[in-house]
């Protein structure tokens, strides 16, 4: 959930991509990539790791186009690597595609297109499905290919496309993961994020959820989800840099603070299915044989583990322990082949919850982790994770982080609570109900800003 930025014009697109990609590392990413259209063919550089490293690799190997598309990626399936980097392209290399977000369902396309149409996949990624989608669909327009792939896909997306049989274009999509457009004189840029194009334009159009976006080197046409021409409006940026990194808020606090509605849409609709079983993911643990929990973490994990505990008892009767990572390994635990050991942390890196993971292991314990950062240590070591897919959290004091732990563990209550036959199904459906309006409510609480601002005057500098 990252960033994404594309160019077409007269300047050269490299600079503007490697430009665009900087102003939005502030976001955090594990790995960088650009795409170009040169001589009619497409061109990808992409690696794991900083952005300096793509940069210094153009260098050494300098390329020059007029339209490219380029990607910061925050792994969501499939750990940091080089070939999971963004852009991927289609199986004959005609098509390239960035993609911040979530397809949610990829697996059954992807087993679809590699069974039935014989598709060869390069990396482990949910976005590289798309380039092979709009690949099956196209015929002689990239545009119609892309709304016909757009029916078979769900999930959160910005889309940046380019495809060799039509150099002169850049499609662009959005749901639910945000993008913008930015339009100047010497071309048109697309981003999710303002600051990317800062330097380049102030002239933004704000691109709405269902929108697809045909950018060519002087014109942009914006279509609804109805396939209409849009009218937008230009918004005017008045903001420095500084701010616009931020969104618009005064902190990366406050930002992140206002991103947790989409952040527990993130962690909680996807494992909710039609018939409101959830789909947890866990393939290694046999919760039934679980006799035991521990939960184990560090500072406001720590303190998601304590709500838990009450959740977990309540629900699925069953005996929690909740333990700072940092004791763990000095304490006389009880720990069996029937304990579950659910390790929570934000970043998958940190250390005393790591040496608690591997001390549990060495006891035989199941070990099912919480995590944000896709690929980290913790969710490399332990039996089955859950990602809470928040996007990163750069503010100290965690917001989004905590939140969407703690659905996390209602969903691993809830789920062991049927297991266990401990629920019954009006009860199960009332606490899912409850979840799934969440992401709504905490919108609502949010948009309350008076009353917020009031109670935090109260709070502010209260001893008692
Ligand atoms: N889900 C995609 C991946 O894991 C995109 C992640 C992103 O938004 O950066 O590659």
């Amino acid at each position: 959930m990252c960033g994404v930025v594309g160019y077409i014009g007269e300047n050269d697109a490299v600079e503007v991509l490697l430009e665009g990609l900087k102003r939005l590392e502030y976001r955090g990413y594990d790995s960088a990539g650009i795409a170009i259209i040169k001589d009619d063919r497409i061109i990808v550089r992409k690696c794991k790791g900083r952005l300096a490293t793509l940069t210094n690799s153009l260098k050494k190997e300098p390329l020059r186009a007029n339209i490219g598309i380029g990607h910061t990626r925050w792994a969501t399936h499939g750990e940091p690597s080089d070939r999971n980097s963004h852009p991927h392209i289609n199986n004959s290399g005609s098509i390239a595609v960035i993609h911040n977000g979530i397809l949610e369902n990829y697996l059954e396309l992807k087993e679809w297109l590699i069974n039935e149409k014989g598709i060869s996949f390069r990396s482990d990624t949910d976005s590289e499905i798309i380039a092979h989608l709009i690949d099956h669909y196209y015929q002689d327009d990239l545009l119609n290919a892309i709304k016909m792939a757009l029916i078979k896909m769900s999930g959160a997306y910005a889309i940046g496309v380019i495809c060799t049989n039509e150099p002169d274009k850049i499609i662009a999509v959005r749901k639910d993961s945000p993008l913008i457009v930015g339009v100047s004189p010497n071309g048109n840029y697309v981003a999710s994020d303002i600051p990317a194009l800062l330097r380049y334009t102030k002239d933004i159009y704000l691109i709405e959820n269902d929108e697809i976006v045909v950018l060519t080197k002087d014109k942009v046409v914006i279509y609804d989800s109805m396939h209409q021409i849009v009218d937008r409006a230009l918004f005017k940026v008045d903001w420095d840099t500084d701010a616009a990194e931020k969104g618009g808020y005064a902190h990366f606090m406050m930002k992140e603070i206002n991103e947790q509605p989409q952040a527990v849409a993130n962690t909680l609709l996807r494992r909710i299915d039609q018939d409101e079983k959830l789909k947890l993911d866990i393939k290694n643990i046999d919760l039934t044989k679980i006799d035991k929990i521990y939960i184990v973490a560090c500072g406001t994990a720590y303190h998601a583990g304590l709500v838990a505990k009450v959740a977990i008892e309540e629900l699925a009767d069953m005996p929690t322990e909740v333990e700072l990572a940092s004791e763990f390994c000095y304490r006389k635990n009880f720990i069996t082949d029937r304990t579950l050991v659910i390790i929570i942390s934000q970043s998958g890196e940190t250390l005393d919850t790591l040496a608690a993971l591997r001390e549990a292991k060495k006891d035989q314990a199941r070990i099912l982790a919480i995590v944000n950062v896709v690929g980290s240590s913790v969710s490399r070591e332990a039996d089955d994770v859950i990602y809470t897919w928040a996007g990163p959290e750069i503010a100290v004091a965690s917001t989004k982080a905590y939140t969407t732990q703690l659905v996390a563990l209602y969903m691993i209550a809830l789920h062991l609570a049927r297991l266990k036959g401990k629920i019954d199904y009006d009860h199960y459906h009332k606490v899912i109900d409850l979840l799934k309006a969440m992401p709504d409510q905490i919108s609502m609480i949010l948009n309350d800003v008076k009353k917020i601002q009031q109670l935090a005057d109260e709070q502010f500098n209260n001893e008692s």
